[in-house]
């Protein structure tokens, strides 16, 4: 995989991070300015495309700046200081990016440059647990050896959910949404890979941790045009059972954000939070809206569901079907491409479980899911957006 993380994780003790925590609740009531410490900074480099990542201890209030000779761009970080674990200077030299450095530029700023080459875009998020600020690195786009071809290949990365130390959600019988999934995921590479004009990817094909972040960078990296992420859904009532497939937007649906929560690995309430964040909202108007890959991804997520239900009803009693669903999850954050993420069904359901830990059900499960892209991928070109302005772009496809 070719993934560089060069730098290291600074683990905090539980302790540490109470008292920092307090210290920055006390602070903060007596007027005085807090101390956000800039814990971490790596990237994921690729042909096309870097994500680099800074890991702070609190949200950052920052103002950022694009400069010529040299062109680079710099983030001032107010009220922070940078911390002697963080590697200062980072070579990268990727064509899109020369360097990322980072110093304590003042007493209360640390100042993040990220040296450029040749780019075209960026974009900047802020996410939570670990707080952290996501800068994704767009290249001037070279066309893949395929697509000059002419060839319809499709690239496609499959996204098992969670791995190592994270074991998913977890069954009344100990069975573990991590194993699960990637042994579905296993499968649907092998049923797509079947196809000469399909290409497979997996985020991780072994028992591995991977965070949610370096799984968008993935996708981003290899230039996907699918991206799904497969994960198995869990509820405290124990008779939540079906089958259900999300797209990246915002919602007010009390179970999806309940969902997104679970698999963004934050609190119920950061969820509603984060659902109402500029910098995220800005993300999903700017981005999604303007390729269109709102509506091709609610698409995809119709194609996978439809084929799910319909396979497994023909197979199994009882398949409930809860439909296609939208909620900001954080591993759909960013991607380019259509890009969806499977319930594949409840692992907290003892039935659920049972049909979960069976050869037979996971790999019905695959062929199904393999079908939905399959029947998306054939499908008719691209809907019109609503808006008339890119009607000539689109009817030409
Ligand atoms: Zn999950």
């Amino acid at each position: 995989m070719p993934v560089l993380a060069i730098s290291r994780r600074l683990i905090s003790t539980s302790l540490m991070l109470v008292c920092q925590l307090t210290l920055i609740c006390f602070l903060s009531a007596a007027g005085a300015s807090a101390s956000n410490d800039v814990k971490d900074i790596s990237y994921w480099s690729f042909p096309d495309y870097t994500r680099v990542v800074v890991t702070l201890s609190d949200s950052p209030e920052f103002t950022r700046n694009r400069l010529s000779g040299p062109d680079r761009i710099y983030f001032d970080i107010k009220n922070s200081r940078i911390t002697n674990e963080v590697k200062t200077t980072l070579p990268v030299g990727n064509g899109m990016l020369k360097s990322v450095r980072a110093g304590q530029f003042n007493d209360s700023t640390v100042r993040v440059v990220l040296d450029l080459e040749k780019v075209k875009d960026y974009k900047v998020m802020v996410l939570e647990d670990p707080m952290r600020m996501i800068v994704d690195i767009y290249g001037a786009k070279t066309a893949r050896p395929d697509q000059a071809a002419a060839v319809p290949k499709k690239r496609i990365v499959i996204d098992p959910g969670h791995g190592g130390h994270d074991p998913g959600a977890v069954g009344p019988n100990k069975l573990y949404e991590k194993d699960v999934v990637l042994d579905i995921a296993l499968k649907l590479r092998k049923i797509l890979g079947e196809d000469p004009n399909i290409e497979v990817f997996l985020t991780r094909d072994r028992d591995v941790f991977i965070p949610l972040d370096q799984r968008t960078a993935i996708a981003n990296g290899k230039n996907a045009d699918l991206f799904v992420s497969v994960h198995a859904n869990a509820s405290p009532r124990r008779a939540a059972k079906g089958i259900e497939t999300y797209f990246l937007n915002w919602t007010n649906d009390e179970e999806a954000l309940k969902v997104a929560a679970r698999e963004n690995h934050i609190s119920l309430k950061k969820m509603k939070r984060m659902n109402d964040e500029r910098d995220v909202l800005e993300i999903i108007k700017g981005d999604l809206l303007r390729d269109n890959k709102r509506d091709e991804s609610l698409k995809l997520a119709n194609h996978i569901q439809l084929s799910m239900v319909k396979k497994l009803n023909s197979e199994y009693d009882d398949i409930v079907d809860l439909g296609v669903k939208q909620a900001l999850f954080y591993v759909l954050l960013g991607a380019k491409m259509s890009s969806v993420l499977v319930e594949v069904s409840f692992i907290s359901n003892p039935v659920e479980e049972k049909l979960l830990s069976k050869e037979t059900y996971r790999g019905e499960l695959a062929r199904s899911i393999a079908s939905g892209i399959a029947s998306y991928v054939t499908s008719a070109p691209p809907s019109q957006p609503a808006t008339g302005t890119r009607k000539t772009l689109a009817a030409r496809h």
